[in-house]
């Protein structure tokens, strides 16, 4: 099994090299094999500022104005896409950033992300709202994970956590909803919807490439940038973000695919960029095949849903019918 730090760490450079960038006598701190080079501290901040910048306006070509909210859970992908937005958008007077913190409830977890979501917004003189599961559904990711040992927790929580943050932007009257997802964190979700048999899940993925009815179409300004330089440009640039990961990480059903992936890119460099143009490629296909998958409302809470209840609720009804009468 691979440590995460050992992947975040792998590829730090042995004896000095130079940065590859012409003319430039300063020393690389990271190498980029799927890129051919090495770069320097300054050409490195470069390099990632300039990739989250055309992503940005690749995926949201139409943010004239409004409100953007920024899903901020604390933790270094968010926490880096929340300080570029801010420096790339900021100064714009028609479009106010708001950040959107989601309390899953998980003791000794969340409470540290929070304190540090908090530092950053009120560094970047960002609005901060904060919505819990104990509000918003009467329930934990603490009391879920107990009713239902047998389910990955990632599973309720990742549906759970859309559907407050997407009511939460809705609400808020958001244009669009940035998530802090990662080129590993969307090559991951690519390669499992695939290996999964689930081709449509594709679409529903962010970034967004069509509006849904109801749903505040999410991007993903740090889609093309890898893990470990989120991680190097956020601790360059001395960002706020809590470093420990989540008690119930370890059930991921996702883990034997990033590991797979790190083995992949070790050994062919590049193929997480393969990954997501593939995605790409069989969007253009799917997109003009496949139907709005929210055609209906859910019977209990009303959102959209792809059957009578949709699949918040779903999960909710488990956790209920799982924990003995009697149990607070
Ligand atoms: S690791 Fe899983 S349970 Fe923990 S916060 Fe993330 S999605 Fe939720
Ligand atoms: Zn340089
Ligand atoms: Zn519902």
């Amino acid at each position: 099994m691979i440590r995460r730090e050992e992947f975040i760490l792998h590829g730090s450079l042995g004896p000095p090299v130079e940065c590859s960038h012409q003319g430039c006598p300063h020393p690389a701190i990271i190498d980029l094999p799927y890129a051919g080079s090495h770069l320097c501290k300054n050409h490195f901040r470069a390099f990632v500022e300039k990739r989250v910048r055309r992503e940005l306006h690749r995926q949201a070509p139409g943010l004239n104005g409004g409100t953007l909210a920024v899903a901020l859970s604390g933790g270094k992908d968010s926490s880096v896409m929340l300080a570029l937005l801010v420096k790339f958008l900021g100064m714009r007077r028609n479009v106010k950033i708001l950040a959107i913190t989601v309390d899953e409830g998980i003791q000794g977890y969340r409470s540290q992300t929070i304190a540090k979501a908090t530092e950053l917004t009120q560094r970047l003189g960002i609005e901060h709202v904060i919505r819990t599961f104990n509000d918003e559904l009467r329930t934990t990711m603490d009391i879920a994970a107990k009713a239902i040992p047998n389910l990955a927790p990632c599973s309720s929580c990742g549906v759970w956590r859309r559907g407050v943050l997407n009511r939460a932007a809705r609400d808020l009257g958001a244009v669009r909803l940035a998530v802090g997802f990662n080129l590993d964190d969307l090559a991951q979700t690519v390669l499992m919807n695939l290996l999964r048999g689930e081709p449509h899940r594709l679409i529903q993925m962010a970034p967004h490439v069509r509006k849904e009815s109801d749903f505040v179409p999410r991007i993903a300004p740090l889609a093309s940038i890898p893990e470990r330089e989120v991680y190097l440009y956020a601790t360059l640039q001395d960002l706020p973000f809590d470093h420990s990961e989540c008690p119930y990480a370890t059930r991921a059903g996702r883990n034997v695919f990033r590991e797979t992936l790190w083995r992949l890119e070790e050994a062919l460099p590049g193929t997480r960029h393969s990954i997501m143009q593939t995605r790409e490629k069989l969007l253009q296909v799917l997109s003009a095949s496949l139907p709005q998958t929210h055609a209906g409302r859910c019977a209990l809470c009303g959102e959209p849903a792809a059957g009578t209840f949709c699949r918040s609720c779903s999960f909710l009804e488990s956790v209920q019918t799982a924990r003995a009468p009697g149990q607070p």
